[in-house]
């Protein structure tokens, strides 16, 4: 083919691809990192991210050297130190704490349980978080068992329970729904213990412990505590506490709990840093984990990982030399374990500042590698991000879809009508090591990490950097009915953290 017809073909081709991508396509078509722009700097990013990245160096320190760190604990305060540290070492702008309280604290003390008949061995127990204690020294006593399923009948007759330990377990067909079942929980709870029950097995509210030998812990509720003490118990000494009462064994237990309650309010804090933005440095994307962690073992995976993977992210960013738009606001949330109560602060002390809210990006789903953005609710906002998740197939294959995540850090952001988007993960091992004493560095794969933590680098990059902003607040009404419409409304009510009223109601 000679110079000139080469030539016209191109300009041929070039005019018929632009009359057909305008025809068929439309010009308000999204578009991905391909056509906004953002491709370079995402480029080098995750070169960066991928080659450079210390992530599994910070959750190892993390891990090792802070340990365990229960909100508002001598240890979660070391955490912020540490976090804060990390985030100036990296070269963030502005880092600081943003401090806030709980409502009160807790320590965990002993915990020892045996059978004493019909045979006698150790059982495994963990108190709950924000739980009580037995008496000095423990107490004896048969176990009963208390129905979940009918839990209001229950609470009803809590006086049967009087000296004896209750074994909470799930018999029949549930009266409510889960949620709701939830909720009464801790009615039962009062009058168990204004009953005089000695002590509560149920941590995992009826449900058992996954297995392995593991209890898990965790709290009972949005911001609650608890004077009874409720312990987790292992799937297998509780599978023969219900085997043995099923066919008419009355189990003597003994139990020694001890837990340390302090009066609140307790101090704790937000760790901050940023990048700000180059053109709209007064918008910001939220992008984060939690700091703090339960106490039965290191807190690798809830949220060790989310944490290391926030810093891996700046870190990526930050040395790939790339400027974003707009200002990603790295956040490492404490309190997120009693109750979400890191990023309900952070709203409250941003309130001013919601406007120019992108929305938050958070990671708290285990150790697994990222499967989904879930967009929080933003039903509107899935399209605009599918070229994004098609631009990272060579890297991993992620869907996305507008669900809420309600249980972590994404929660508050949703309420507030933005995307809080949860970075959901393949969680195959964490159903044993969620709060449990499995929860370790072992756990965590380095190359999983790093991956996470460089699609939460280019994913915090492309929001804050493309062209058109991502999002703007839905106004209450509409973000109440969709709260309403994906099945929030029960829960939120039911903890009393739905702050709408009657909003979303569809009219008559
Ligand atoms: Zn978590």
């Amino acid at each position: 083919m000679s110079r000139e017809r080469v030539g016209l073909a191109a300009v041929v081709a070039a005019g018929l691809s632009l009359a057909f991508s305008g025809l068929v396509r439309g010009d308000d078509r999204p578009k991905g990192p391909d056509e906004d722009g953002t491709k370079p700097a995402l480029t080098r990013i995750a070169g960066e991210g991928l080659l450079n990245s210390h992530a599994y160096q910070y959750l190892t320190e993390l891990s090792d050297d802070v340990g365990s760190r229960v909100t508002g604990s001598p240890a979660e305060h070391k955490a912020e130190d540490w976090g804060a540290a990390k985030m100036k070492a990296i070269g963030l702008e502005n880092v600081h704490l943003e401090k806030y309280t709980i409502w009160k604290g807790w320590t965990r003390g002993m915990a020892e349980a045996q059978l004493l008949s019909p045979t006698q061995h150790k059982l495994h127990v963990d108190a709950m978080g924000w739980t009580g204690s037995t008496a000095a020294g423990g107490v004896e006593g048969d176990v009963v068992t208390v129905n979940m399923f009918d839990i209001d009948e229950e609470i009803k007759n809590a006086s049967r329970l009087k000296g004896k330990i209750a074994l909470v377990t799930m018999q029949g067909k549930p009266k409510k729904s889960f949620t709701m079942l939830f909720a009464a929980f801790g009615d039962f709870l009062k009058a168990a213990h204004d009953a005089g029950a000695l002590a509560v097995i149920g941590g995992q509210g009826g449900g058992k412990s996954t297995g392995m030998n593991l209890t898990h812990t965790g709290i009972l509720g949005f911001d609650v505590d608890f004077a009874i003490p409720v312990v987790s118990m292992t799937a297998e000494d509780q599978g023969q506490l219900e085997r043995l009462i099923a066919r008419g064994v009355t189990p003597r237990v003994r139990m020694n709990i001890q837990n340390t309650m302090t009066s609140g309010p307790v101090e704790t804090a937000n760790v901050v840093g940023e990048i700000r933005g180059r053109e709209h440095p007064e918008q910001i994307l939220v992008v984060g984990g939690h700091l703090d962690s339960w106490d039965l073992a290191e807190g690798t995976t809830d949220n060790g990982s989310g944490t290391a993977t926030t810093l891996g992210a700046a870190e990526a960013i930050l040395r790939s030399g790339q400027k974003p738009r707009r200002t990603i606001r790295f956040v490492l949330f404490t309190g997120e374990e009693q109750g979400l109560d890191g990023s309900f602060a952070y709203m409250k002390q941003h309130a001013a500042e919601m406007q120019n809210h992108l929305g938050d990006l958070i990671l708290d789903e285990g150790q697994g590698p990222v499967t989904d953005f879930m967009l929080g609710g933003r039903d509107d906002l899935v399209a605009a991000f599918q070229p994004f998740a098609e631009s990272l197939a060579n890297l991993r294959t992620i869907k996305v879809n507008d669900k809420v995540e309600s249980g972590t850090d994404t929660l508050p952001f949703s309420i507030a009508g933005l995307p809080g988007i949860n970075m959901n993960q393949e969680t195959a091992d964490y159903r044993y090591t969620h709060h449990s004493a499995a929860d370790a560095l072992e756990a965590q794969k380095p190359d999983v990490l790093t991956q996470n933590a460089t699609l939460m680098a280019l994913t915090a990059f492309w929001i804050a950097d493309r062209p058109e902003r991502l999002a703007t607040p839905w106004p209450a009404e509409r973000t109440a009915k969709m709260l309403r419409d994906q099945g929030e409304y029960e829960e939120l009510k039911a903890f009393n953290i739905w702050p709408f009223g009657d909003l979303g109601l569809e009219k008559k």
